[in-house]
Formats: structure tokens, sequence, C-alpha cells
């Protein structure tokens, strides 16, 4: 039987004015993600149906998931507009989809209207068709567990049971794009996929060390930007290393050891503001919570933020650190997260790190550096690449230092 995904948007249903903008974003979302599956769309002011003309049903629902802005989805199955065939398909359905005993109504819409029964004589007969016919299956009308949706329409009878969540939030593309500072840990591939769901598109921004970081810290952000690549508009990702070695090797020289890490923050914050700035970005994102490490009291980030102008967006500042971890599970960063190479904030951690850093004595730090230089060189010196879910890269494979290796890999890969 040819199979029908009814899909409905979520949030963006009270949106008014943006709405049309938001759900033709939708749609274009699902016809890129279902670019190659034989589907058709059917759309209506408020849903769309796929009508799946292939094998792929569950191919295509783990496509569905990667779509930001829709709110649920169900299958729905379609049989002639008679009673008998109705309740058949229903009797067929209901112990596949619903666990029993359960309590049940079933609500009907009407779109055709020479049908010539009501809505509500449509539920009666129905319901009294199947009840019957499955044993631990009860009518509760006012708080059921469950609800058989029908609905007559010109090209027959639509039946289905139940909603799949979907992602919920805003199709991605519509509110703009940021830059993503991200780490090789647990919470800035949450930040990003957070954002993601917002509607926002994001580049990454990867400070590395490497060699005072092991190149191993490289490959857990590519392999990260693989598992978020499916969340964006175009299914890739854009991830910028920016070689931080000289900046991490100035300061760990000339900074006094409590201001060390407030230092390595505040060149990164300036470093992605410059960036942004200069490439339309229009807010920096990273995965920074209040309190979890030294860095991160509010001292700490009023002092860090001290250098840019630019929004700067916390999402997981208020999650807990369980809630952070089931998201990044469910998102497959956690395993690659918690593979034990240090980037460069882990790294010669300072024996006394200030917890409430003062912007004077930052500033006082700094005229040890030539912060201007520092910058300019590393921002030249960007390595972008461009990852899918399929990227292949190895890095160890092309050799130990991550420009030469980026070079050998696009060379091969021409
Ligand atoms: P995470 O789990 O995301 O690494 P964390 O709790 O370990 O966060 P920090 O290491 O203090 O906290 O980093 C806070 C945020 O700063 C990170 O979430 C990330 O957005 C940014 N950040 C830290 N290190 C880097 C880096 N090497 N490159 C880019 N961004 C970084
Ligand atoms: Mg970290």
């Amino acid at each position: 039987m040819k199979e029908i995904i009814l899909v409905r948007f979520g949030d963006l249903v009270l949106k008014g004015k943006n709405k049309p903008t938001f759900i033709n974003q939708v749609k274009k979302l699902l016809r890129s993600k279902l670019d190659g599956f034989s589907v058709n769309f059917e759309y209506q002011h408020d849903r769309i149906f796929i009508h799946i003309n292939s094998e792929d049903k569950e191919e295509i629902l783990k496509q569905l998931r990667f779509v930001s802005g829709v709110q649920s989805y169900s299958f729905v199955y379609r049989v002639e507009k008679d009673l008998e065939k109705i309740a058949e398909k229903a009797i067929e359905i209901i112990p596949n989809e619903i666990p029993l005993p359960t309590t049940f109504k079933v609500e009907t819409k009407r779109a055709d209207k020479r049908f010539p029964m009501t809505s509500t004589e449509v539920s009666q007969k129905v319901a009294g068709m199947v009840l019957p016919k499955i044993s631990g299956l009860k009518v509760d009308v006012r708080n059921p567990e469950h609800i058989l949706n029908i609905e007559i329409r010109n090209d027959g009878a639509f039946i289905y049971i139940g909603k799949i969540s979907g992602l919920g939030g805003f199709p991605i593309g519509i509110g703009g794009r940021a830059l993503l500072m991200l780490s090789g840990g647990i919470d800035s591939p949450v930040a990003a996929y957070l954002m993601m769901k917002q509607g926002v598109e994001i580049e990454l921004f990867h400070f590395e060390s490497t060699p005072l970081t092991p190149l191993e810290s490289v490959q857990k952000v590519i392999d990260i930007s693989k598992k978020l690549a499916p969340y964006m508009t175009r299914n890739k990702i854009k991830l910028h290393l920016v070689p931080f070695t000289k900046i991490h090797e100035e300061i760990l020289k000339y900074v006094s050891d409590p201001y060390i890490i407030t230092i390595m923050r505040r060149m990164m914050y300036r470093l992605a503001e410059r960036y942004a700035l200069t490439h339309d970005i229009q807010a920096l994102v990273n995965g920074e919570s209040v309190g979890q490490v030294a860095s991160q009291t509010l001292d700490s980030i009023n002092v860090v933020e001290n250098v840019t102008n630019i929004p700067i967006l916390r999402p997981v500042v208020t999650y807990d650190k369980n809630d952070i971890i089931k998201l990044s599970k469910m998102l497959e960063t956690y395993d690659v997260s918690i593979r034990p190479f240090n980037d460069c904030c882990s790294i010669y951690v300072p024996r006394r790190p200030v917890t409430h850093p003062k912007v004077e004595y930052a500033l006082e730090e700094e005229t040890k550096l030539n912060v201007e230089k520092l910058m300019e060189e590393a921002l030249e010196n960007i390595q972008t690449l461009m990852i899918n879910k399929n990227t292949d890269f190895e890095i160890a494979l092309y050799g130990f230092e991550v420009k030469d290796a980026i070079e050998a890999y696009r060379g091969d890969k021409k």
C-alpha cells in the first residue's frame, strides 16, 4: 500500500505575519532532506502530506527527525470513503499502534461536504463497529488515552492514530546566522543543536592548538561536525579551524598564572567577533553555563565578554548537566565528546585560576602580548572545511600538521 505521512508545523502556527515565510522554509527543508526519495508533497494550509512511492518509509522517517519547525507527524492510511472499509482498517491498525488495554475516542473531520453523514455520525458508527472487535478497548470521550482520527476528503478517507514528536522550534534558515565556538566537549555541540532548532544557521569555529594538544582533538570536532551537519538547510556545515597555538604559547609564556584562562578566552572572543563581523554573521554562540568551571562565574563571563560588542548567546546557560548529556546522546555527539583528548582549555590548567577576575588586571596582562598581530596572524590562517555526514576525513592519516593534512586531503578529493 502507498504510505502517507502527515506533517504538522509547530511554533510557527502562532506567528501570524511570518507564517508564509516559515511554511515555505519547512517545505524547502523537507524537499532538501527527502531529495533522492520517491515522494510527492501535498501542501495544505497548515500541514503537509508526504506521499511515499517506494519502500523507504523508515529512511524517510529518519530524515524527518532533522527538520526543525516540524511539530509532529503521523502515519496516515487511505481507504475508500466507506464506513465498512474505514472500520476494517481501524481494526487492523489499532492493535499494532497502541498498547492495549486502553481508552480511545474517534474524531472525524469532514472536508468533503458531499459525504452523506455528519462528522459525529461517522465517529459514532465507526466506534460502534470497532469496539466489539478489539478486546481491551474502551470509549472515553472526555479524556481518552488515544484518538482515532478520520478525515473524509475528496480523494478518500484518511485514518491515523497518534503523533510522533518532531524537532519543534523554527525552520532553520529563517533566524539568520551565528558563529558557534565549538570545543571538543559535551556542551558546545548541544548549544549548536539548540540554535539550529531555533531556526539559526551556524558556522563552527574551533581554536586548535596542535601540537600542544593532540591531533585527535581536531578529529573530535570534525566528527562532531558530521553529526550536526544534517540539521542544516543543505545538510552541510562549515568548520573553521583557527590556529591558536602561537597565541596559546605566548599566553603560557607571558601571562601570570591565574589569568591564563581569562586571557585565552578573551582572545577567543575577539577572534570570533572579528570573523563574524567580517563575514556577515550576526551573533556568537557558545556552550558556557554558569558555575561549571572556574571560567564560568558571572565575573569571568563579564571580563571575557568585555572585549566584544556582538551579541553572545549561551543556549545551555541554565541547563542541568544531565539534560545536556541526554541531548548530546540523542545527537550522537556524546561518544565523540568523551574521547579522552584535551582541547586548549583543558590542557595546562593553571594552578590557581582566578574566579573573580578584574578587567583592569586582564588589560594589564594583555600589555605583555601583541594582541593585534596575534589576531591577524590567526585569522589569516584559518582553514575551513565543509563537512557533511559522510565526510571521511581521518586527519591522522594525512599528516601531523593540521594545515598540511587539510591540503593533502583536499588534493586527494580532487
Ligand atoms: P564544552 O563541554 O562545550 O567544552 P565546557 O563546560 O568544557 O564546555 P569550557 O571548556 O570552559 O566549558 O568552554 C566553554 C565554551 O567555550 C565551550 O562550550 C565552547 O563554546 C567555547 N570553547 C572552549 N574551548 C574552545 C575551543 N578550543 N574552540 C572553540 N570554542 C571553545
Ligand atoms: Mg571544554
